[in-house]
């Protein structure tokens, strides 16, 4: 179960406009805030967001949401919407409309469907009264042998979906179970991060020389990515697999490169953070920084096509660093590269680099060291409380033996230290130990 937690899987929600798509989302992802993507000056958005049933977490797609377009455009972008869903999600739930019936639409929307692989479930939407109108054999001809009843606007049937969709999750995960590479918990993985066309793949064939490398495509598989072996350093290279180049997906990738980034930094002990020089380190860079550090994986940053942007003179590669660090505070002390992955310039440290963090990460720290070099450091500065008339002290530290970096801090009054004093700590700690690239997880628990 506690592997099933961690796998993230994709689930999206296809059908022609108007079966109630959104709706179903909504009431899928909950009062849980969904990730709106908008994508500027066309005529759609689209939505993600993540669910959870019974444990299991799982991200939603809504692939709906067109506003008014001519028939024919209408027509190309729904298929768009369909290929694209089918090579990303792990599930498909394929929504009609009992209100309205069959159309012509619904019925080439599951000839596209039918052909595909991937695990389709067809939702039969706007049962209101818990009865359909229609008998059971006029959904057959859609050709899917598992169908569901619900209302996506009271909710019914949707608890009996929701099973279903954690039961296939379970499912999939015994088939990954049965590779070796993936579970093989002894070969370190590095997975490279990052927006599209920073040259994650072109880093990936620069490490790779014919004498040192097997490629593994792990297909059966709903992940989809490209796993290599690198012998010479005895490690996995993941990248955030095929994003695809065409211009008129453009807007969706972005967008499916963020989805798949989430599973890429699940499997991974350390994240490669590959950003494009030239662009900076924008927001996009951050949220996959604090995803990566979310799931307390290992952290390099590689400041790619260093090549081109050198040639600008517009900062030195101390300035360029100095910004970053910045915007990572408190967590700054991440190693950070400057690199061309085409010319493999500065590439040849990044690997023991990496091996560096992992050996961080398992850092353990004696508690009487921690304490000797903490504790007068946070009396010289104790916590300023939230609540007046109360004097806060810090009487104890220790780091719990779990298997990334976790730190207790014993109090008087815990629930009146401020956020702020969390990353005071955390400056402290990793200004005293070698924490490098690596996440810290501090709490103030009472004593
Ligand atoms: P989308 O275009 O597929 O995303 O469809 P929407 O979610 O926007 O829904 C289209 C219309 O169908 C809206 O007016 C919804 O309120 C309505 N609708 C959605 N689900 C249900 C349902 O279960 N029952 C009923 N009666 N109406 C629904
Ligand atoms: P990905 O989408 O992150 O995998 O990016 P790619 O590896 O496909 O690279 C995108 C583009 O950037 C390609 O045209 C590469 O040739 C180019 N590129 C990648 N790394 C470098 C680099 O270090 N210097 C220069 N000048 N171009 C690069």
């Amino acid at each position: 179960m506690n592997n099933l937690l961690k796998m993230n899987y994709i689930v999206s929600i296809v059908g022609r406009p108007n079966v109630g798509k959104s709706t179903l989302f909504n009431r899928l992802v909950g009062r849980r805030k969904a990730i709106v993507h908008v994508t500027s000056g066309v005529t759609r958005d689209r939505i993600y967001g993540s669910s959870e049933w019974n444990g299991v977490q799982f991200s939603i797609i809504d692939t709906g949401g067109f506003s008014v377009l001519t028939n024919d455009v209408l027509e190309k972008e729904i298929k768009n919407q369909i290929f694209i869903a089918i090579k990303e999600s792990d599930v498909i739930l394929f929504l009609i409309d009992i209100k309205i019936g069959i159309l012509d639409a619904d019925i080439e929307i599951s000839k596209i469907l039918r052909k595909c692989q991937k695990i389709i479930l067809l939702v039969v939407n706007k049962i209101d009264n818990g009865k359909s109108i229609y008998s059971d054999t006029d959904f057959f001809r859609l050709g899917f042998e598992r169908y569901y009843y619900i209302s996506a606007i009271n909710g019914s049937g949707t608890g009996e979906l929701l099973d279903k969709l954690i039961e296939i999750f379970k499912q999939e995960l015994l088939k990954k179970k049965e590779n070796i590479l993936l579970e093989n918990k002894s070969i370190p993985r590095f997975s490279i991060v990052g927006r599209p066309n920073v040259g994650k793949s072109t880093l990936i064939n620069s490490f790779l020389n014919k004498k040192h490398h097997i490629v593994t495509n792990i297909s059966g598989t709903t992940r989809d990515s490209l796993d290599v072996f690198y012998k010479k350093y005895e490690c996995i290279l993941v990248d955030t697999p095929g994003v695809r180049k065409k211009s008129k997906i453009r807007d969706n990738i972005e967008f499916y490169s963020i989805m798949r980034t989430f599973k890429t930094i699940e499997y991974a002990d350390v994240c490669f953070l590959m950003i494009d020089a030239d662009r900076g380190w924008k927001k996009q860079d951050m949220n996959i920084f604090r995803l990566v550090k979310k799931n307390h994986k290992g952290i390099i940053i590689l400041v790619n096509k260093w090549d081109l942007f050198h040639k600008k003179n517009v900062y030195t590669q101390k300035d360029y660093e100095c910004l970053i660090r910045k915007k990572i505070y408190p967590f700054y002390n991440v190693p950070i590269f400057f690199i061309s992955a085409k010319n493999k310039d500065g590439i040849h440290k990044i690997l023991p680099m990496a091996y560096d963090v992992l050996k961080f990460r398992n850092h353990r720290l004696k508690t009487n060291i921690l304490n000797k070099i903490m504790l007068p450091i946070l009396k010289k500065k104790p916590p300023t409380p939230k609540k007046k008339n109360k004097f806060i002290t810090i009487k104890y530290c220790t780091q719990l033996p779990s298997c990334t970096p976790k730190f207790i801090f014993f109090s008087n009054f815990p629930q009146y230290i401020k956020e702020s004093y969390k990353r005071f700590v955390e400056n402290k700690i990793r200004s005293h130990f070698d924490f490098i690239g690596v996440p810290i997880q501090i709490f103030f628990r009472k004593k």
